[in-house]
């Protein structure tokens, strides 16, 4: 393949790239240069079908001219506001317009800049919460094996990928893990939501035992687990990790930043499974993936708690200097535009049933040995190489791109999450790519 930018190794020596295979890269570097609704336009001038919404952001397609626009007007506007104790219109208004569209119930919003932020912002409003109710004592949080809240202490320590984890010391001490929900042997080809695990809830039972309801403050869950490889909730298993943090007094988490924004065929992963948690964090899709921002949605009796002593006392010692920028605020409400007026935030339930027939159409390719989906998520999984696990999937990563694909992997999964406007015709031509590339693989 040609590389028309010409660079060498020596010109991409400075950025280490993140979470990325950095010397294989600079040896054959993919290089994206322009991107439209469905597609990347590669450096050696390829159009790129995106399998994958970039990194699961790119809800409404690239490039769409409404943000786009919104971002350069703003940025000729006010570029910038300080975000303490200012404020500027946009942030107030995206906060309502979020919350007109998030679970009933979720009244309240802070911004970040990112996936992780809005873990670590979720995690010190759940700990801080308890001690304003005088119940300080709370300092435990609860996480589960197989999750992924990003890359920050909070969010590895309650995260339970060892990979992720195990070169950073002692992390944050007081964290348990739940088991994670993936039972192969019972439900490997299942579509939706798998029938057997949903009672690998009890074990929360378990560990609140172990340590006394009195010390948990959270227990933080994807609802979909997208980054371990697409781990769907077995039936039953969200709402009974609810009723167990109801009955204890323990804060419930959804880390949406994957589900939010439509990805299931509902505007979040909570509305629908039909089950409300305490606090959501969002990111990616919020902005469509084009200028970073992050949302934490809580209750009102959350915000409340917070909410008394002296008024000219800040109530939450916690913030960022681009929390709620102007820039991603009027990006975020042209996001949000887009969504409602081509009903992005639904049109994957309309679409789902196409999606997963295709999906499940690759059952027969070689290699494969499990295949799932929720909404317009679908994950591949291949038999490893013996002795070399991740290369298999790797391999099909190379080919993929080789042959006009970007998909994503994790260990020897494939993940697929298009961006919700994909037609059936796209569909088609991905699964048709996808049976090549695992036909053409060792
Ligand atoms: N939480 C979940 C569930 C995610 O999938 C991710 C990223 O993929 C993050 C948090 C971290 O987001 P970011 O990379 O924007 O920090």
């Amino acid at each position: 393949m040609s590389n028309r930018l010409n660079t060498t190794p020596n010109d991409l020596r400075a950025f280490w790239m993140p979470f990325t295979a950095n010397r294989q890269f600079k040896q054959n570097p993919r290089m994206m240069v322009a991107a439209k609704d469905m597609h990347f336009t590669s450096s050696d001038g390829r159009q790129i079908l995106d399998g994958t919404a970039g990194l699961w952001c790119v809800n409404a397609g690239h490039c769409r001219p409404k943000i786009t626009e919104a971002i350069r007007q703003q940025a000729g506007e006010l570029d910038y506001a300080p975000a303490f104790q200012m404020g500027h219109p946009k942030a107030f208004e995206l906060a309502n317009r979020l919350v007109d569209i998030a679970p009933e119930g979720m009244n309240h919003v802070l911004f970040t800049n990112s996936g992780s932020e809005s873990v670590e912002t979720a995690l010190k409003v759940a700990l801080a919460y308890h001690r304003t109710k005088g119940e300080g004592a709370r300092s435990r949080l609860i996480g589960r094996e197989r999750g992924y809240h990003g890359v920050n202490f909070g969010g590895i320590s309650v995260g339970g990928i060892v990979s992720n984890r195990k070169m950073f010391g002692t992390l944050l001490t007081g964290v348990d893990h739940m088991p994670h929900t993936h039972l192969p042997g019972q439900n490997a080809f299942t579509k939706g939501q798998p029938e057997h695990g949903g009672d690998i809830a009890s074990e929360l039972e378990r560990i609140v035992t172990l340590h006394d309801a009195s010390t948990i403050a959270a227990v933080i869950v994807e609802p979909v687990a997208g980054s371990t490889g697409v781990l769907i909730p077995p039936v039953g298993y969200l709402k009974k990790l609810r009723e167990i943090c109801t009955k204890h007094g323990i804060l419930l988490i959804f880390d949406e930043v994957i589900t939010g924004f439509g990805r299931l065929g509902s505007p979040f992963a909570a509305q629908h499974y039909d089950v409300m948690p305490d606090i959501i964090t969002t990111a990616k899709g919020l902005t469509n993936g084009v200028i970073p921002m992050g949302a934490v949605f809580v209750t009102s009796e959350i915000h409340d708690a917070f909410m008394q002593g002296p008024e000219h006392m800040i109530e939450f010692m916690h913030g960022y200097t681009y929390s709620g920028n102007p820039i991603a605020s009027a990006a975020a409400l042209a996001t949000l535009d887009t969504y409602k007026e081509e009903g992005l935030l639904t049109r994957a339930a309309e679409i789902a049933p196409y999606w997963e027939e295709q999906l499940h159409s690759l059952r027969d390719c070689p290699h494969v040995i499990d295949i799932r989906n929720t909404g317009l998520i679908g994950a591949i999984e291949l038999e490893p190489i013996a002795g070399e696990p991740t290369k298999r999937a790797f391999s099909a990563f190379l080919k993929a791109y080789e042959d006009g694909l970007l998909i994503r992997t994790t260990g020897d999964i494939i993940a697929l999450s298009p961006p919700l406007i994909i037609s059936k015709d796209q569909i088609d031509e991905l699964f048709d790519k996808l049976r090549k590339v695992l036909e053409g693989i060792d």
